[in-house]
C-alpha cells in the first residue's frame, strides 16, 4: 500500500520504501539510489542521435541488493562498466527487457558487489520519444539544424539510461560535443558568453528528478532581459522575445518576496521553433518555451508567470510519481496567478483565473470518475494522461479557495513555509496533507473542515461551493455573446474593438459547440479572425468556425496547424475536423504535410486522434 498508510496514521515523512514502486518507472529507490550523474554527449546531427556515456554515483540502500535496474526507452547498449575510485572499470553483465510501450525496457544490470559507480555507453534512437531533431529547414532562420528535449513526464529514458522517477534526485555535471558555430544549453547555469567552440560544460548542483534533465542545440543567440535573466533564440526572433519577456526580473522580484529566495541562481528562457509541444517546461536554470506567445502585447507572458513558479512548486518540491502532479501544476498554476496579479494587475488574473475555471466546469463531467480526481488512483494512468487540466486548474481552484477561507496573510504565510520545509524534496500529496493539517487548517479552526479538503483532494467534480473571481469585463462580454447569438446585435456592433488576448479567448469559448454557420460568417467578415497570428485565437476561431462547417476557413486552419506544433493549439483542430468525413479526410491531408515537422509526442497525439476518428467511422 503505497498512498493511504501516511495519510490515516499522520507519518509526516513516507519512508523510501513506500516510494519504490513508482509505477510508471521500473527503478528500484529501496535497493540502491542514484545521486549524481556524469554524462557525455556528442550531438551528431545527421544521424539524430546523441552518443552517449552516463556515469552514475550509487548509494546502495539494501546490503542485499543483487542489481541496478534502470529505465531506458529505444537506447542502443554498448557496455556497461563499474567504475572503481581509481578510475578502473570493470565490465558488468547486463539484460535488456523487450520493450513495454509505455515504460520502455528495462535495463537490469548485475551488480552484487556494489560498485559506487556505474557506466553505460550507448546511442540514443533517431525517434527517441524525448527528442525533437529539426533540419535547417524547419527551424526559423534555416541556416543550422536544431535538436531539443522534453523529459516531462517519462522521456528522460530515451536520450539517458537511469531511475526515470520524479521520487528520485541527483546532481548532474554534463560534458557536450557538437559540431562548431552550435551553441548547447542545459537545465543547468548556461554561460552567455560561452565560445561556439562545439565543447560544452555544465554543473547542476541542486538535485533534481529526471525529468528536469534538458539539452537544447542550435543557431542560439542571447539577450539579456536583467541582471540575472536572459532570453535565448534563434537570432531572427531572440530581439522580440527580449522584448516580450522584458518583465522576467520583476516577475522574479515579486515571487521572492512572496515566497522566499530564488535559489536557483540565473534564470533564463530558451525560445524553440513552434514544433515545441508545450508551451513552456520550466528545466531549472533554463525554461523551454514555445514562440507562440510572441504575439507584441505581452499579453501570453503568464506563461513565464507559470514556468518562473514552478522554480518554487515542482522544482524545489517535487511530486513524488506522476499521481502526484497536481502538486506541481495546481500550485504552479495558483502562484502564477499570484505574480500575475502582482505584475500585470488584478483584473488579468481573474480573467485568466474564469477563463480555466469555465473551461474546467465544461470539460470534468466528461472525464472518467478517476481523472477527475486531484489525486486519482494511479492504476491504467499513463504518466503523460496525469498532466490534464484537473491537475492545473482544479489543483489552483483548491488553493484559491484555502487562500479566501484563510485569508491572504495567513495563507501566504503557510505557502511560504510549506516552499521552505519541503525545499529540494520530492514528496506524495499524503505528505503535503500530512503538514496541511496542523500547520494551517488546525491552526486556524472553524475556516475550513478537513472534510472539505478531502472532498477536493480525492473527490469528483467541483465542490459545489468553489469560489470563482468576479470580472465586470468577462460579465460584460457574457452579455455581449448572449445578445450576438440570439440577433440582437450584430457583429460588427460588438464591442470588441480593444477586446485582450484572454477576452476574445472567453468570447470564442463560450460559444455553442456549433455555431450556426451564418454566425460565425457574420463574425469573421466584420473581425477577421481567419489568419490571426495570434494562435490562442486561432486554436479557439477554428475549432467553432470548423465544427459550424464553414469551409471558407479551412486553408488558414491547415496553415495554423502545419505551423503549430504545440499540442494544446494544435490538437483541437484535428478533433474538430475528424467529427466528419470529409473534415477527417482532411485532415488527414494536412498531416501528412505536418508530420515530419512535429515533435514526436505530437505525431502520436495526432495519431491517435485520427485513429479513433476512422474507428468510429
Ligand atoms: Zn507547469
Amino acid at each position: 500500500m503505497r498512498f493511504l498508510p501516511a495519510l490515516a496514521f499522520g507519518t509526516l515523512v513516507l519512508p523510501l520504501a513506500a516510494l519504490a514502486n513508482d509505477p510508471n518507472s521500473y527503478a528500484q529507490p529501496d535497493q540502491v539510489r542514484v545521486t549524481h550523474l556524469d554524462l557525455n554527449l556528442d550531438i551528431d546531427f545527421p544521424h539524430k542521435q546523441l552518443d552517449g556515456q552516463a556515469t552514475l554515483k550509487l548509494d546502495w540502500q539494501n546490503p542485499q541488493a543483487q542489481s541496478l535496474v534502470l529505465d531506458t526507452r529505444d537506447l542502443k547498449i554498448a557496455k556497461v562498466e563499474a567504475v572503481g575510485s581509481d578510475g578502473g572499470t570493470t565490465p558488468l553483465k547486463y539484460a535488456l527487457s523487450p520493450r513495454d510501450k509505455e515504460l520502455g525496457s528495462k535495463l537490469t544490470i548485475a551488480a552484487p558487489k556494489h560498485p559506487s559507480q556505474v557506466r553505460i555507453v550507448y546511442t540514443t534512437s533517431p525517434g527517441a520519444s524525448g527528442l525533437q531533431w529539426l533540419t535547417p529547414a524547419q527551424t526559423a532562420d534555416k541556416k543550422a539544424p536544431f535538436m531539443f528535449s522534453q523529459s516531462e513526464s517519462i522521456h528522460a529514458r530515451s536520450w539517458v539510461p537511469l531511475q526515470d522517477s520524479p521520487a528520485i534526485r541527483f546532481t548532474y555535471d554534463a560534458h557536450v560535443t557538437a559540431p562548431k558555430d552550435i551553441r548547447v544549453v542545459m537545465s543547468a547555469i548556461n554561460d552567455a558568453k560561452h565560445p561556439l567552440n562545439g565543447d560544452f560544460t555544465f554543473r547542476q548542483p541542486h538535485p533534481i528528478p529526471s525529468y528536469l534533465l534538458a539539452i537544447g542545440a542550435g543557431d542560439i543567440a542571447v539577450k539579456e532581459t536583467g541582471p540575472r535573466s536572459a532570453v535565448y533564440a534563434e537570432p531572427s526572433v531572440v530581439a522580440k522575445a527580449a522584448h516580450e519577456f522584458e518583465d522576467t526580473e520583476k516577475m522574479i522580484a515579486t515571487t521572492e518576496q512572496l515566497y522566499g529566495p530564488y535559489r536557483w541562481g540565473r534564470y533564463d528562457i530558451l525560445v524553440l521553433p513552434p514544433s515545441f509541444p508545450y508551451g513552456g517546461m520550466e528545466n531549472p536554470n533554463m525554461t523551454f518555451a514555445t514562440p507562440t506567445v510572441l504575439v507584441g502585447d505581452k499579453s501570453l507572458v503568464s506563461l513565464v508567470a507559470h514556468e518562473l513558479a514552478h522554480s518554487w512548486s515542482g522544482n524545489l518540491i517535487t511530486a513524488a510519481s506522476w499521481r502526484d502532479i497536481w502538486l506541481n501544476e495546481g500550485f504552479t498554476t495558483y502562484v502564477q496567478g499570484r505574480i500575475t496579479e502582482a505584475v500585470y494587475g488584478k483584473p488579468l488574473a481573474d480573467e485568466e483565473a474564469l477563463l480555466s475555471a469555465r473551461a474546467l466546469q465544461k470539460g470534468i463531467a466528461a472525464m472518467p470518475a478517476n481523472a477527475q480526481k486531484l489525486a486519482p488512483d494511479p492504476r491504467g494512468v499513463g504518466a503523460d494522461d496525469s498532466l490534464s487540466d484537473v491537475a492545473y486548474d482544479k489543483g489552483s481552484w483548491f488553493l484559491r479557495t484555502l487562500e479566501q477561507r484563510f485569508g491572504r496573510a495567513d495563507f501566504d504565510a503557510y505557502l511560504k513555509g510549506y516552499f521552505d520545509h519541503f525545499a529540494f524534496q520530492s514528496i506524495t500529496t499524503e505528505t503535503m496533507l500530512d503538514y496541511l493539517k496542523p500547520n494551517l487548517i488546525d491552526k486556524y479552526p472553524g475556516k475550513m473542515g478537513w472534510d472539505e479538503v478531502q472532498a477536493w483532494v480525492y473527490g469528483t467534480g467541483i465542490p459545489k461551493d468553489a469560489p470563482l473571481p468576479d470580472s465586470p469585463r468577462f460579465d460584460a462580454i457574457d452579455k455581449e455573446r448572449r445578445a450576438f447569438l440570439a440577433g440582437s446585435l450584430a457583429a460588427d456592433k460588438l464591442d470588441a474593438k480593444g477586446w485582450s488576448t484572454q477576452e476574445w479567448m472567453y468570447f470564442l469559448d463560450r460559444l455553442p459547440d456549433a455555431p450556426p454557420l451564418a454566425k460565425m460568417q457574420q463574425l469573421d467578415a466584420a473581425w477577421h479572425l481567419t489568419g490571426t497570428p495570434n494562435a490562442e485565437i486561432g486554436m479557439r476561431w477554428y475549432s467553432h468556425a470548423i465544427a459550424a462547417g464553414d469551409k471558407a476557413v479551412w486553408p488558414a486552419a491547415a496553415e495554423h496547424m502545419i505551423r503549430i506544433g504545440r499540442l494544446y493549439l494544435t490538437t483541437p483542430l484535428y478533433k474538430a475536423f475528424a467529427k466528419t468525413p470529409e473534415g477527417l479526410a482532411y485532415a488527414e491531408q494536412v498531416y501528412a504535410k505536418a508530420r515530419a515537422g512535429y515533435h514526436p509526442l505530437t505525431q502520436q497525439a495526432v495519431e491517435s486522434i485520427l485513429a479513433k476518428a476512422k474507428k468510429a467511422k
